[in-house]
């Protein structure tokens, strides 16, 4: 497949080089990974540091005295370090490694939440949120007898602020808010939320799972007390992820869950927290993941956020304009600021038997409710098709995409 990437400094075929998975055929053609909001793909060099780790220096971390812990030790904190000016984080500390955004949002919920939170206090979330950033404070609500309250959705599919500013008061304990939809691709106007939310007194927590391999993150800047992130949706293994947060609360929260390494001191009488970020972390983490997530964000620091950024709005840019042509098909979610991510439904046909025709033909998309339910009926929707776009992604993969897409239609109708 023959790409010319147009925006000056960014070279796609460099970039794609560097992704084995995208030379295997999929079915008989060329595969077309355009899944890219549910998990990216990975680079070389993130497979060989997953490889290298096992072969060479796989240990349990931080307590042992021999070579290979000390090794182990010293790669896992370096992702610490990566992530912590990845994120222009004040401290290393405030770099909590979990398993992922829904393990981040969790922690806080189960231990933030239930510490803070009591009968008739409020938690704002938005009517875009993924299921993780919904269910915990659901679940949390009932334990404490705080109430949720939802920013409702505009058809276009942005946050209806002015309802925002009604519901935000000195009850607002919290706000939980995603940073980019990923069913719709909107990005959310967070600083001003931020901002909001604290004239009132009220911690917000971001929810990163889509804005951080697309958009520079900067938790000072945004001035976010939580700030969730997972590793496989910036090109980093699955299972491991952070959860950012501001020294004064992290010191604040009890543990999240017990065991080892957790512990300053532990007697039958009493037991001693660990200190930051360690108290966090019990138990042997997923060391391997952790230590190959370094390598992920050095491959994004590589190719550089800004000029991979440009590129996706491009590619973006140029399949909704090429979706837009075909005939019964609805984009849904035009918001003004947006991700890569194109959401769609076609007229008279169903999300998920073009998902399947999509297949056959080697492109990859996702279908359904993209775990975002309350979103879709919103809409008035079952599901959308979701074709959502990485800096390795073409406009002639975009091609292929609207040619599989108008063949299947054909098919189906
Ligand atoms: N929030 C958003 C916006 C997401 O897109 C996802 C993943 N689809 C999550 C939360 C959950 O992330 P994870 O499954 O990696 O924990």
């Amino acid at each position: 497949m023959q790409a010319v990437a147009e925006n000056i400094g960014f070279d796609v075929m460099a970039v794609r080089k560097q992704f084995p998975v995208l030379t295997r055929m999929v079915k008989g053609k060329p595969l077309v990974y355009f899944d890219n909001a549910a998990t990216a793909q990975k680079p070389q060099a993130v497979i060989d540091a997953l490889d290298n780790y096992y072969k060479l220096h796989n240990a349990n971390i931080h307590r042992g005295i021999h070579s290979l812990a000390e090794e182990a030790t010293a790669a896992y904190e370096a992702t610490r370090d990566t992530v912590q000016h990845f994120i222009n984080a004040p401290q290393r500390e405030e770099i909590i490694f979990t398993r992922g955004v829904t393990e981040s949002i969790n922690l806080v919920a189960y231990t933030w939440g239930r510490t803070n939170l009591k009968a008739g206090d409020e938690i704002i979330i938005s009517g875009m949120e993924h299921h993780s950033n919904i269910v915990p404070w659901q679940l949390i609500a009932e334990m404490t007898g705080a109430v949720l309250k939802v920013i409702p959705v505009t058809e276009n599919g942005e946050l209806e602020m002015e309802v925002f500013y009604t519901l935000l008061s000195t009850k607002t304990k919290l706000v939980a808010i995603v940073h980019a939809s990923n069913s719709l691709g909107t990005i959310n106007p967070v600083k001003e939320i931020i901002v909001a939310a604290h004239a009132k007194g009220a911690v917000v927590l971001v929810d990163g799972a889509q804005s951080t391999v697309h958009l520079d993150i900067d938790v000072q800047d945004l001035d976010c007390d939580f700030f969730a992130i997972s590793s496989h949706k910036v090109y980093g293994p699955t299972g491991t992820g952070v959860l950012y947060g501001k020294t004064v609360l992290l010191e604040a929260m009890p543990p999240f869950m017990g065991g080892g390494e957790m512990i300053k001191d532990v007697s039958f009488e009493k037991t001693t927290w660990n200190d930051l970020p360690y108290k966090f972390e019990a138990g042997t983490p997923n060391i391997a993941d952790t230590v190959a997530f370094k390598a992920a964000i050095d491959f994004v620091n590589s190719v550089g956020k800004i000029a991979a950024l440009n590129y996706e709005n491009d590619l973006l840019q140029y399949a909704t304009n090429q979706l837009e042509q075909i005939d019964g098909l609805r984009i849904v979610g035009k918001a003004k600021h947006k991700v890569s991510v194109a959401s769609f439904v076609i007229e008279g046909v169903h999300p998920q038997d073009i998902g399947i025709l999509l297949d056959n033909q080697g492109v990859a998309v996702r279908t359904g409710h993209h775990c975002t339910q309350p979103l879709m009926h919103r809409l008035g929707l079952p599901g959308t098709i979701r074709a959502s776009f990485a800096m390795y992604n073409t406009k002639e993969e975009i091609d292929v995409l609207i040619a599989a897409l108008t063949k299947a239609i054909k098919l189906l109708r």
